[in-house]
């Protein structure tokens, strides 16, 4: 692996509520290793009020990291500088520090995008988008689907307000839908881009109402697949959860910190 920048972070964050759960500490320490160099990488669980002490706190000491839910709009407002793509998408997953203040990055788009294409087989030019979900997961597949030319999407939640201002915020690309069916509607590629299937064996939308041409993104993982994923995949579908996205923007994360890419064999082998 290429060596590490000398401005490189030696200490890195992952702040969440919870975090516990999260692979993110394990695929980046990994990473470290591979590339030998000598960071740390933890999870610290931040309640929502000690958000922005802990983040002056990490710029004074010119750390990096990433932001998981439910802190990830939050600490795009906490930032001195955003870029582009993280100010397009209203939250950030990555940030470092420069000369003191706090820059953050979104690597979620760049992961998704990734995942999404290589999936699909082809350039995304003009793929139809369903997007299930009107968070901050859903603007990260539409801020990837504005890179994608005569792409489009069509958002269905189930909180209509939230799906309509979502879209209104990328009218370039989106529409809201008022029913999940005319989201589906032609659908190339489906993603669920909610927590449903998280914890239990729920799903987001039933398989027999997916084109059989349809590819299917979970942005959610658990061991052995989601049984979305597993439902869809038993019905000939190509289908992934959100276990590649996740090591993908973490290797882009990595990418942002140390200006070396990311040993992703390493990555994967770490959560096996
Ligand atoms: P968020 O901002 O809280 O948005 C969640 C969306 O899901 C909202 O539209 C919400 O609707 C909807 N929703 C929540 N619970 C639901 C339920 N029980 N039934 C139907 N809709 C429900 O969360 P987010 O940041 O977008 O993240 C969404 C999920 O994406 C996360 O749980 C995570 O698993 C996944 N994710 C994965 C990766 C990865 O690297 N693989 C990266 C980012 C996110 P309401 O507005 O009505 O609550």
């Amino acid at each position: 692996m290429t060596a590490a920048r000398v401005t490189a972070p030696a200490r890195l964050v992952l702040l969440g509520h919870p975090v516990g759960h999260s692979l993110s500490p394990a695929i980046q320490r990994a990473a470290l290793r591979s590339a030998a160099i000598q960071a740390s990488y933890e999870a610290v669980d931040v309640e929502a009020a000690a958000l922005a002490a802990a983040l002056r706190q990490l710029a004074a000491s010119g750390a990096a990291g990433n932001i998981t839910i439910p802190h990830k709009e939050a600490a795009a407002a906490l930032m001195a500088r955003l870029t582009p793509l993280a100010a397009r998408v209203g939250a950030v997953n990555t940030f470092w520090t420069e000369d003191g203040a706090l820059v953050g990055d979104n690597t979620d788009v760049g992961g998704f995008e990734t995942v999404a294409t290589s999936l699909i087989g082809r350039s995304p030019e003009s793929l139809r988008v369903a997007v299930i979900g009107a968070g901050g997961a859903a603007a990260a597949v539409l801020a990837a689907v504005e890179h994608w030319p005569a792409a489009r999407a069509a958002i269905w939640s189930r909180t209509r307000a939230r799906t309509e201002s979502l879209a209104a915020r990328y009218s370039g690309v989106a529409t809201a839908a008022e029913f999940l069916a005319d989201a589906l509607r032609g659908a190339d590629l489906v993603v669920n881009a909610t927590p449903i299937g998280l914890h239990d064996d729920a799903i987001p939308v039933p398989v027999a109402l997916l084109r059989h041409s349809a590819a299917v993104v979970d942005l959610v993982y658990r061991p052995g697949e989601t049984l979305w994923v597993r439902q869809a995949k038993a019905r000939g579908l190509r289908a992934v959860d959100g276990l590649p996205v996740l090591i993908e923007q973490g290797a882009l994360a990595f990418t942002r910190w140390f200006g070396a890419p990311a040993d992703r064999e390493a990555m994967w082998a770490s959560i096996r």
